[in-house]
């Protein structure tokens, strides 16, 4: 089967908008962030450039992909 595909020029296959990706958080933009490993993205928001408290310290969310991207959207 053909797997060829081209990635797109404008998000170079994140599918984030230009836009979206000009934001960083610390010197990450968000495709490299949701991209972390869960322990480098713990330690990326609990002590790393991003300096943020942990998000919802004591709710139910759980340590993925999904958390990371609600702590990004809280800010
Ligand atoms: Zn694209």
């Amino acid at each position: 089967m053909d797997t060829v595909s081209t990635p797109c020029e404008e998000c170079g296959g994140t599918r984030f908008q230009a836009a979206v990706l000009e934001h960083t958080l610390g010197d990450l933009n968000i495709a490299q962030v949701l991209d972390l490993p869960v322990a480098k993205a713990h330690a990326f928001f609990a002590d790393g450039p991003a300096r943020t408290p942990p998000p919802r310290r004591s709710s139910r969310a759980s340590r993925t992909s999904g958390s990371v991207m609600s702590a990004w959207v809280s800010r």
